[in-house]
């Protein structure tokens, strides 16, 4: 966000830290528009060209956010009947979700305009736990648990699912934890075990949680943190 004090700037776009930034600027080796510049409170606009040792520093900002997805919203571009659920985010940039999740599933989707934070959040290797509370049709066992826990076979599959984690809710409701992202992992987990889905809610990405009080369609930016998680 312009305008921006100088070692701020110089922190964000060089990636390195504020008191490192400050040691620069007093030590003369940061230029704005080719001119040394000795304060870090200088104030940055977006036109100004910042060097560091002569290297030119540009600020790439990018936007993040989680969502509290409506039912009905696609995750990607909207199709025919379906709005998409980037539709609901306001941003000058341009966002896609990091991760997908039904039309018909609610809950914590993550939007950014950030392609490789997005690839970190959804590659199989980070093997992140995504928290889903699960209604289902019928009552489930505690064996029906145990099964979900250790892993299961997916219809037209040769690979059980990997090790999850439940918690029961009711007699009809669970939340189940899994670190994989397989296409409709959840339905087709509880289709194993003869049950199903109808209603799914997510409730959890990694380290971060769906905040309460945002409604259906409501979102707010992620904080540094929630943002650093998946690094
Ligand atoms: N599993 C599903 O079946 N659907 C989702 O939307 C997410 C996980």
């Amino acid at each position: 966000k312009y305008p921006c004090r100088l070692d701020k700037f110089l922190s964000k776009a060089g990636h390195i830290s504020r008191s490192d930034a400050k040691k620069h600027i007093k030590n003369k080796r940061v230029s704005v528009n080719s001119q040394t510049q000795t304060s870090a409170q200088f104030s940055v606009n977006e036109s100004d060209k910042v060097s560091l040792d002569s290297k030119d520093l540009k600020l790439i900002e990018h936007h993040y956010f989680m969502l509290n997805k409506p039912i009905g919203y696609l995750s990607t571009e909207a199709e025919a009947n379906h709005p998409s659920a980037l539709s609901l985010i306001d941003s000058p940039l341009k966002i896609h979700a990091a991760g997908r999740l039904d039309a018909d599933t609610t809950g914590l989707l993550l939007l950014t305009s950030d392609g490789q934070w997005s690839h970190r959040v959804t590659s199989p290797n980070s093997k992140k736990f995504k928290d889903y509370r699960v209604s289902l049709a019928d009552v489930v066992s505690d064996e029906d648990l145990l099964k979900l826990e250790q892993g299961l076979m997916l219809r037209g599959e040769d690979k059980l699912t990997l090790p999850a984690v439940t918690k029961r809710i009711n007699q009809k409701q669970i939340v189940l934890s899994i670190s994989e992202g397989r296409y409709h992992q959840v339905k087709r987990m509880c289709a194993a075990i003869g049950n199903k889905v109808v209603a799914l809610h997510r409730e959890k990405v990694g380290e971060v949680t769906l905040e309460d009080k945002l409604q259906p369609g409501e979102y707010r930016e992620l904080t540094e943190t929630e943002i650093a998680s998946f690094n």
